[in-house]
């Protein structure tokens, strides 16, 4: 299973709109795709009108379950979504008291690596939806995820809180000794009409060309149409802008995928001894 999440610590940068998408568009390829949404505001699982107040089980019964040293079976609490081989494991408020816990407990910054691991059978990507702030969920997503999406506005503003989070996830990935983490910075709500978005986009083309992905998501009415009508802008309109601009991020993001090693590797020939 590969595992992408989308992190900013900014809000309305087009995070859950980003893994919205880039999910709906993978089901759409035929891929099976799990949507996990860990922002206890719960906006990915209202898009698809499930109610974060009412649900029971969420991505928080994964975490009772691990400091009640219960069994739990991650299976149970994936909800369906309108789409074919699109399903979504859904958040609730209860989430945000997590750092309040994550204190005293151990081990708590693998369970959604390990829930996936279990889940990998059954799907093979999983698309994260992050919260804006640096916390025990986004420890989890960095942990369990082979690739950072981040959405950055194109402007001024928006790119100062990029730093930031580049920073976070130093310190995440310090905390964690991991090594790396390959992340992709994804400009989004381009206008391409207004100078402060070229501007903002020609900043980011300076400063961070190594990690930026190329093309630009812009400014399309249709996202908000497509989210009050709870269907995932693919299939909402699949010739709109601004999902051709999200194909178009989604074929770049699937050709960094590193091939699979061929069944047999071919002997390397080797040199003679001195
Ligand atoms: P975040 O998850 O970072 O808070 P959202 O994806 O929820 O951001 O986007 C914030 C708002 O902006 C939503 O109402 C969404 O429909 C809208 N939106 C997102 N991307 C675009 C875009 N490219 N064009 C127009 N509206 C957008
Ligand atoms: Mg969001």
């Amino acid at each position: 299973m590969r595992v992408w999440t989308a992190a900013n610590q900014k809000g309305g940068v087009g995070k859950t709109t980003t893994v919205i998408s880039l999910g709906s568009l993978l089901a759409l390829r035929g891929h099976r795709v799990l949507l996990v949404d860990l922002d206890p505001h719960g906006s990915m699982t209202g898009y698809f009108k499930y109610d974060s107040d009412q649900l029971t089980l969420s991505v928080y019964t994964l975490f009772q379950a691990n400091a009640q040293k219960t069994p739990l079976d991650p299976r149970t609490l994936v909800c369906h979504t309108p789409i074919e081989h699109l399903d979504l494991l859904p958040s609730t408020l209860a989430m945000a008291t997590l750092d309040r816990m994550a204190g005293k407990l151990e081990g708590m910054g693998l369970i959604l690596k390990n829930t996936l691991q279990t889940l990998s059978i059954d799907y093979d990507f999983a698309v994260i939806d992050c919260p804006p702030m640096l916390g025990v969920l986004m420890v989890n997503a960095v942990a369990a995820s082979e690739r950072l999406i981040i959405p950055v506005q194109t402007e001024f503003l928006a790119i100062k809180g990029l730093e930031r989070m580049i920073q976070t996830l130093a310190m995440v990935l310090k905390a964690r000794k991991t090594l790396d983490l390959p992340y992709t910075i994804v400009p989004t709500l381009f206008d391409r009409r207004t100078r402060a978005a070229q501007e903002g986009l020609d900043s980011l083309r300076q400063s961070h060309s190594d990690h930026l992905w190329q093309g630009y998501i812009p400014v399309d009415t249709r996202f908000r149409e497509a989210s009050k009508a709870g269907i995932p802008p693919p299939q909402f309109d699949p010739r709109s802008r601004g999902v051709l601009a999200y194909e178009s991020l989604l074929a770049d993001l699937l050709a960094e995928i590193p091939a699979s090693p061929p069944a047999m590797a071919p002997v390397a020939a080797r040199e003679a001894p001195a």
